[in-house]
């Protein structure tokens, strides 16, 4: 397998995860006889102030030639003055527009030996496995017309989707349901939006293809309460643009830190992967960074860009073995202090890239 690759590691601690996630993604490449091609360019600030735009020209012709982009995180305090325009994030909306993926997978895994870090009992998260699809191009986001009017005191916008928006995504979390717990559970507002009765009709013609998957509807609220009281419940969960974005938050805390949380934007030209988090100023070169985000998204990119599914899981039982070990980043350093040893960013990296090697090679 060949995969050509493009790092647009970016801002603040974006590079110091996204030499992780590489430094990972070369340890299992070698030991599975799979070449992998990296390319460096440059997004967000970092681009601002090199070439004076969030989204230079040739990341963008390297990252349309590619399979598959790995973002870190783009953004800093020093760009908060700049007009929204202009900043940082902008040059992530363009890339994320022009590489066309409408569907974003967010895994919400609970690590058993994180849910110390978890503010949900224990009892209650063991054992949850969560991928939400969150349709990415459409929606209240997107929707015409939008207005501020601020003369006459009066703001709007247009949640729009059309029949064949919802069946594609729908499609790609059938698919994926189907390789896995074979449920799907699709999330709308039925009983008063129109767009969502639509949703729910088009979601119940698209199951029909795939008879093997079992599928339930849950209105909005109602999933935001159970996915903390029952997340175990829960396969596959397929939503809308907004509802995606507010219950993929919410189900960060099964995880515990933000650190952790891997996602991938697929079903366009070139699929784009990036860690959950942000630049995280607070925290950038100090070797705070929780680097097992990233390189879990670089487990996405091995499955969903290379069909290389063993590699992908061989990356996500290292990540879990190596938390079983008792090692932790900073931000996950709770719990009886005496079994954890605190790594820092490249240490952590180097600690899952040891233990891949055991287990590959071992196997
Ligand atoms: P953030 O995700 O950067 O940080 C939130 C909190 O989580 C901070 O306390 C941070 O230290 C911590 N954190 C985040 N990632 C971590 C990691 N890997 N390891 C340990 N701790 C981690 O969100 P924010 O503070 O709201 O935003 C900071 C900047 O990042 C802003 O400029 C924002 O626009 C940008 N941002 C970018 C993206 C992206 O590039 N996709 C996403 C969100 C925010």
């Amino acid at each position: 397998m060949h995969l050509k690759i493009v790092v647009t590691a970016g801002d603040g601690i974006g590079p110091e995860v996204t030499n992780e996630a590489v430094a990972v993604l070369k340890e299992v490449a070698s030991l599975g006889g799979h070449t992998l091609e990296f390319d460096a360019r440059r997004i967000g600030g970092v681009a601002i102030v090199r070439d004076g735009t969030p989204l230079p020209a040739d990341t963008l012709a390297a990252a349309l030639d590619s399979d598959a982009v790995l973002l870190g995180a783009v953004g800093g305090n020093e760009f908060n003055a700049l007009p929204p325009e202009e900043r940082p994030e902008v040059g992530l909306l363009k890339l994320r527009t022009a590489l066309g993926g409408f569907a974003n997978l967010r895994p919400a895994f609970a690590f058993k030996e994180l849910e110390v870090t978890s503010p949900l009992r224990p009892e209650i998260i063991d054992g949850t496995d969560i991928l939400f699809v969150r349709e990415l191009l459409g929606g209240l986001y997107f929707g015409h017309p939008r207005e501020w009017n601020r003369v006459a005191g009066e703001a709007w916008n247009t949640m729009h989707y059309t029949r064949d928006q919802v069946a594609r995504v729908a499609r790609i979390a059938f698919k994926l349901a189907q390789g896995r717990r074979k449920k799907l559970t699709s999330v709308d507002k039925a009983n008063v939006l129109e767009v969502s009765q639509m949703w729910r009709a088009t979601v119940n013609e698209v199951a029909a293809e795939f008879p093997g998957v079992t599928v339930e509807h849950q209105y909005v609220d109602a999933m935001a309460m159970h996915l903390m009281n029952q997340p175990r419940s829960y396969d596959v969960v397929l939503t809308e643009n907004l509802f995606g974005d507010i219950l993929s938050d919410e189900s960060a805390v099964i995880t515990g830190s933000l650190g952790m949380l891997p996602s991938a934007t697929i079903g366009g030209k070139v699929n784009l992967y990036e860690p959950v988090h942000g630049s995280a100023p607070d925290i950038a070169g100090k070797g705070l960074a929780n680097p097992l985000g990233a390189i879990l998204t670089g487990a996405l990119i091995l499955r969903h860009s290379g069909g290389l599914e063993a590699e992908a899981a061989a990356i996500e039982a290292s990540v879990r073995k190596v938390l079983e070990l008792g090692f932790r980043t900073t931000d996950l350093a709770r719990g009886n202090q005496q079994e954890l040893t605190v790594l820092s960013t490249t240490e952590m990296g180097a600690k899952v890239r040891e233990t891949i090697k055991t287990m590959l090679v071992s196997a």
